[in-house]
Parts: C-alpha cells; structure tokens; sequence
C-alpha cells in the first residue's frame, strides 16, 4: 500500500473492495459516496483519465493504447469492467488512439460529437456509440456527465465533470483561454485535472517554431502555469481538495516547476503533478 493521508484525499492503489472497507474504516459517520479518480496518462504522447464510484466508471479520453491502458488500471486495482463509457473531449490524436480497441474489446460505449466522431475518423461500431450534447447531462448509472464547450483548436470542443452521491471532479485539458463555461464548471469541482502545458520562458526561449509557439499560446492553444494558476486561485471552491496538473509540455515544461507554482497558493489543496509517463495514484475525495 502507498502512503496514506488521513484526510479526504486518500491515494489508494487497491481493489474496490478494500477501498470501501478503508473508507468504511476511517469514515464510519460520513454518508457521501466517494469519487476516485486516477490520470491514467497525461500529456501530448496521450490523454486518459479514470473517474468513477466504487462500481461505476467513465474515462475522459483514451489516448493510449489499449494494451497500456488495461496494464496501468490493473497495476492501481482498477476493474476495467467497472467503465462504462468513454467520454472523449475532442479528435486530436493524444485523446482518441486506444479508442476504438478498447471499445471493441471491452464492449465499452463512447460518448462523441457528430462533429468530432467525423473529424476524428474514428472506426466505432454503431452499437457502441452515442453522441452527446453540450450542456446536457449524461447519466451512466450513478455518475453525472455533463458536457460543456471550450476553446481549443479542434471542430468541437468539450470538457466534463463527472459527479455522483455530491462529490464533482472535472477534466480541464486542451484548453486556449478560460471561457465562462470552463469557469464557471471549475468553481463547482473539488477535484479538478487542471491543464499547466507550458512555463511562458521556456517556451518564448525554446526551439519550436514561432507559428507553434503562437499556436499554442493563442485562445484556442493550451494554458499556459500562469493561466492555469489565475483560474485555479480565482475560481476554485472552498471545497477543493485536489488539483491534478496535466497535460504538461515535455519540452517547455517541468513537473518541479510548475509544482512549484502551484504550491505556494495550494491553501489546503493537495496538489500532484499528472505524468506523461506513468498512471497516478488512485485518488478518494469524500
Ligand atoms: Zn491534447
Ligand atoms: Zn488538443
């Protein structure tokens, strides 16, 4: 077992079954359900991130390979039998390449626009695909989709929270410019995968080209540690309990560096760096 904090976040790479009896353990008075919520993978070699209760589960995004995905959820206890659905953000490559194995294989229904499911040439059995519209929730069982649009440049754009028994988590990635939905969903969470792409230096002094680097800077690029910094100590809720930094750059980033933005003003929010390389711990938010 990892570390345990005995508090509200508890990292907890286990079965769901000993989960519940550690949570049943340490939290015998408190009547929420937990969230769980893990990064499978996080940066532009690929996106996917698990959140679910202690028997339902969706995926936002599968941007690594099936093979990879199934080997991390088993190394951190999590049953795949367990997702559901899988949620999927926007066409770029980094969010959509172990789609279609793992909806095939696992019979797992994806939830897409018309728009992106075209864009993104996604081979999807008909059977295994809904589409989903902004500002309407999706129920899968017990959790709460809800889909909003964002500024990012893809042909349609979504972000999600996922809620269930009071607890929200959101998936805050890809994302240009904090628009008054991405706000405005922010402030309800209290756990958020917060996008921290790039430092501003690393990237005006770094080797990319000048048409990437204003690509990515503009309202439909990434969010730069400042930009992320600004919505998370402007917006978030008293209730936050876990800021996950995401979609770091590889080349105009680093995880102690924009760790080291964030802490000063964690003001009681736990926050971890997601990694382009390896899954996260499992976290509980209660
Ligand atoms: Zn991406
Ligand atoms: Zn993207």
């Amino acid at each position: 077992m990892t570390k345990m904090h005995y508090h509200l976040i508890i990292p907890i790479p286990l079965t769901a079954i000993v989960r519940a009896m550690i949570f049943v353990t340490i939290f015998p008075v408190l009547c929420k359900m937990p969230l769980y919520l893990a990064s499978i993978n996080s940066g532009s070699n690929g996106n996917c991130y698990y959140i679910g209760n202690d028997t339902e589960a969706v995926l936002i995004d599968a941007g690594i390979s099936c093979r990879e995905t199934e080997h991390r959820m088993a190394r951190l206890g999590l049953d795949i039998k367990n997702v559901k659905a899988i949620f999927i953000t926007h066409e770029h490559t980094d969010h959509t390449r172990g789609v279609e194995v793992l909806s095939r294989k696992h019979s797992i229904t994806v939830y897409i626009t018309a728009a992106t499911h075209q864009s993104s040439r996604l081979m999807l059995s008909p059977e295994l695909y809904r589409n989903f519209t902004s500002g309407f929730l999706v129920r899968i069982g017990a959790l709460k989709v809800f889909p909003f649009p964002k500024q990012h440049d893809a042909c349609e754009p979504h972000s999600f929270t996922v809620s269930s028994g009071g607890i929200t988590a959101g998936v805050f990635t890809d994302i240009g410019s904090g628009c008054e939905h991405v706000l405005h969903h922010f402030a309800q969470c209290h756990a958020a995968f917060l996008e921290a792409n790039y430092d501003e230096k690393m990237l005006e002094n770094g080797r990319y080209p000048l048409h990437l680097k204003r690509r990515i800077r503009s309202l439909k690029g990434h969010l730069s540690n400042e930009q992320a910094l600004e919505i998370f100590t402007r917006h978030r809720s008293p209730q936050m309990r876990l800021l996950l930094l995401s979609h770091l750059s590889a080349e105009n980033n680093h995880p102690q560096l924009a760790y080291n933005v964030f802490y000063p003003h964690a003001n009681g929010t736990k926050i971890v760096v997601a990694s382009r390389h390896v899954e996260s711990e499992v976290y509980m938010i209660s």
